[in-house]
């Protein structure tokens, strides 16, 4: 698993590639955000070297949450769990919205202590509501630097795009995208928080985003 500092209370951790994670250091000390998948968790344990306090997820995608219940099974209690409203009800069994979801959706052990919304803190993190690539997403503004943890939202592998948009160089985003009309939404939401450095799901994070953005929602 490859480390990258991104700001100093920022680290980027990234699997096979094209799976991110990140570590926010907090004061009393780090949250995860998003697990990768299930091979990560030993990466995840050296990377936060015993301060891990507590996993926030984005959504309820396989590659967001396949390590969860490995992390979960090694450090008990002594983390907290948080999962955003919609997509906690949905590992949980329920039918939140009509027909078939997209995207991966493994059966999980673990449930949240906490269910997410829009506003609420997570330490320094905003919960912003970033519906579409999945009924409940969220993405995470920390609120000392304005970076943006956006999730699933926007990718940036290759080039960045909005996940509602078809891309022939990273595809599967745009396939396991629920709602493609409410995820351009989510997108220009996002845009308009003006971040200072855009962290995504998938590839690297991007420094002063505005242009890229504009440019990926001109063609979502
Ligand atoms: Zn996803």
């Amino acid at each position: 698993m490859k480390t990258t500092a991104l700001t100093s209370t920022l680290t980027q951790l990234t699997q096979f590639r094209f799976v991110n994670a990140y570590l926010v250091q907090e004061e009393d000390g780090l949250t995860l955000v998003d697990t990768m998948m299930g091979k990560a968790v030993d990466g995840i344990l050296a990377a936060a070297g015993g301060a891990l306090r507590r996993i926030a997820l984005t959504h309820g995608h396989g590659d967001h949450v396949g390590a969860l219940d490995a992390l979960k099974e090694r450090l008990g209690d002594s983390v907290e769990v948080l999962m955003p409203e919609l997509d906690a009800r949905i590992h949980a069994g329920e039918q939140v919205v009509e027909g078939k979801l997209p995207g991966s959706w493994p059966q999980l052990s673990t449930r949240p202590d906490v269910r997410l919304a829009e506003g609420d803190r997570v330490g320094s993190l905003e919960v912003v509501a970033a519906p579409g690539h999945t009924p409940g997403h969220v993405a995470f503004l920390e609120t000392r630097d304005r970076t943006l943890i956006a999730g699933d939202v926007f990718t940036t592998y290759g080039s960045p795009q909005v996940t509602n948009h078809f891309y022939w160089r990273f595809p599967f985003a745009a396939m396991a995208t629920w709602d493609k009309r409410v995820d351009a939404e989510s997108a220009r939401k996002l845009r308009a928080l003006e971040p200072s450095l855009l962290a995504v799901g998938h590839g690297p994070a991007l420094r002063l985003p505005a242009a890229a953005m504009d440019a990926a929602l001109a063609r979502a």
